[in-house]
């Protein structure tokens, strides 16, 4: 897998548009990721108020769980500007998802990747 392969699955999905009479929007940042079983699931971020919506990682990940698969080996999340690294809350949820997601190469810019290990040390059950 490549990261202009994921790029481009995370690209068809992205688009900002807004969620009728709210005054909030989803589709800002878009995801994709590929499973152990090579599978790539996509998802967009939802941007309401209160902390009730999530990122693009997030809804990536739930459709890949409708799909019974937890490993993930690739991730990416995008703007219409640049490549987004996981914040914090996505990268202990990647992690919760399966511990193996720990090796999970996450893309941060074209030519640049990290493993979830390096993004998330010290982490609070490292013994479990
Ligand atoms: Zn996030």
């Amino acid at each position: 897998m490549s990261y202009e392969k994921l790029y481009e699955e995370a690209f068809k999905v992205l688009g900002d548009f807004p969620l009728a009479g709210s005054g909030f929007s989803a589709g800002s940042v878009a995801s994709a990721l590929m499973t152990e079983q090579g599978n790539i699931f996509t998802g967009i971020c939802i941007d309401v108020a209160c902390g009730l919506g999530f990122c693009a990682e997030h809804s990536a990940i739930s459709e890949m769980l409708k799909n019974r698969e937890t490993r993930i080996l690739e991730i990416i999340a995008i703007s219409k500007d640049a490549v987004m690294p996981p914040c914090g809350r996505c990268r202990e949820f990647i992690y919760q998802i399966n511990s193996r997601n720990i090796e999970t190469k996450v893309h941060l810019s074209k030519g640049k990747a990290l493993l979830l290990d390096d993004l998330l040390p010290h982490r609070w059950n490292i013994n479990a």
